[in-house]
């Protein structure tokens, strides 16, 4: 059995966040692979280390003095050693970045000195081995991960050893060091865990999972104990912000589930992210989770006979890729169809795109349908249970939220619906006590 885990920027934060890291991993033989990321806020206006480092090199490239600011971060580090207890000299390596700082080294190399410094010291502290990321996580020259390379020199390199894995960055092919955009320790540690096949991917962060709703929407929502991949997909297309984007993919392809947990709260199970679910118990709940975003316009086709036209969804299409515009939903009826588009990125095209959709298809009429937001009940078990589009809009109708736009997803694991903005909020509070609420 082998566990990868991955400790966000608050676990990382100052020694006492150390020493429940190492109680953590000391509790279970399998936990054999950790990466962290640099530290993060100890308190609400404390500042995180990467923020810093990306600070002193702006200063550095207007020529400005960062001599304080460096200072702040060395002393950040020094400080978690000295209250860890630790007989570590980062002096060498401090003095090293200062002079490649002063040098100009460019900027993804001195954000990664955040993870590369953590790691060290969180080696140190668990009395494991070190193993930069630079060694074995091998970028592409167009930023993507070269899998085969990296998974290939990270079972070399970790083989039979407790590793600290510093998260965020690799190396270019032609050595340079490379950092994924910001919060990629999540991908690290997601890389990692499928390099080695593990069991599973604890994702350790601060908060005891992925909640079934906004929690700045709806009043202390239930966490999600059990989800698919496909279902958080869904999730966080619309909103849910949970892990860094590219994360998922190198897990799920492997079928490694991935379990976001606490590091404050290290009883609580957390969520746990699966391929698929067949014991199905009743702990799950009926609805997985509530999900929406605001910005939409819905562009609204009629046109007699379109169905029977070969083509003319064709044409839509292409004039709306040309100007680089995608359907995120597409509703139809026999001669209508209703497109649901950024709003952000169709206004300043609109009119060009609507001269083009006429002059192209000569529709009986368009209609544009604008401060749209769209909010989806997503859940696995919703497909063996009639009814529950009726209920929802129902529900909906019952509190005033007129519904603009349906769609539901063909695997039937969302039911989406578009409403006014104004309405956005209650939508999603109706929603989240009719159906999570009521049921428990
Ligand atoms: N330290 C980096 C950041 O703040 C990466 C990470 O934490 O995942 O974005």
């Amino acid at each position: 059995m082998l566990k990868v885990l991955k400790f966000g920027g608050s676990s990382m934060a100052d020694a006492a966040q150390f020493a429940k890291i190492k109680a953590i991993v000391e509790s279970d033989d399998s936990r054999r692979v950790v990466v962290v990321s640099a530290p993060g806020k100890r308190f609400k206006d404390d500042h995180k280390v990467t923020d810093l480092l990306y600070l002193c090199h702006a200063h550095v490239q207007y020529g400005v003095s960062c001599e304080n600011i460096f200072q702040m971060i060395r002393e950040r580090y020094e400080g978690i050693a000295k209250d860890c207890g630790l007989d570590i000299d980062l002096s060498a390596d401090f003095d090293k970045l200062w002079r490649k700082l002063c040098d100009g080294v460019d900027k993804d190399y001195v954000a990664s000195r955040g993870e590369y410094f953590a790691a060290k010291l969180m080696a140190a502290y668990l009395g494991w081995t070190f193993l930069d990321a630079a060694l074995w996580l091998k970028f592409n020259l167009d930023g993507s991960v070269d899998q085969e390379a990296t998974y290939a020199a990270l079972r070399q390199a970790a083989e039979g050893q407790k590793v600290v894995i510093p998260g965020f960055y690799g190396v270019m092919p032609d050595g340079r060091v490379a950092t994924f955009t910001r919060g990629g320790s999540d991908i690290t540690g997601a890389l990692a865990a499928a390099a080695l096949d593990a069991d599973v991917y604890e994702n350790w962060t601060d908060v005891s999972g992925i909640l079934m709703a906004d929690p700045r929407i709806v009043e202390d929502p239930a966490p999600i104990r059990r989800v698919t991949y496909s279902e958080l997909r869904e999730l966080s297309y619309l909103g849910a912000q949970v892990l860094h984007e590219g994360t998922v993919f190198p897990v799920r392809e492997k079928n490694i589930p991935l379990n976001i947990r606490n590091t404050n709260e290290p009883d609580n199970p957390g969520t746990m992210i699966l391929s698929a679910i067949e014991d199905e118990t009743a702990d799950d709940s009926f609805i997985t989770g509530i999900a929406g975003k605001k910005g939409f316009s819905i562009i609204t086709i009629c046109k007699s006979g379109m169905s029977s036209e070969p083509g003319t969804l064709l044409k839509v299409y292409t004039i709306l890729a040309k100007h680089g515009i995608n359907v995120e939903y597409a509703p139809s009826g026999i001669d209508i169809i209703s497109l649901v588009v950024s709003a952000e990125k169709i206004a300043p095209r609109l009119y060009t795109i609507l001269g083009e959709i006429q002059q192209e298809i000569n529709p009986d009429s368009i209609k544009v349908t604008e401060h749209i937001a769209v909010v989806a009940a997503v859940g696995r078990k919703m497909a063996y249970r009639p009814g529950v589009s009726g209920k929802i809009f129902a529900k909906l109708g019952e509190h005033g939220v007129n519904i603009r736009m349906i769609t539901q997803g063909p695997e039937e694991l969302n039911i989406i619906v578009g409403i006014e903005e104004k309405d956005f909020q209650q939508a999603i509070c109706v929603l989240y006590d009719s159906f999570v609420k009521e049921s428990m």
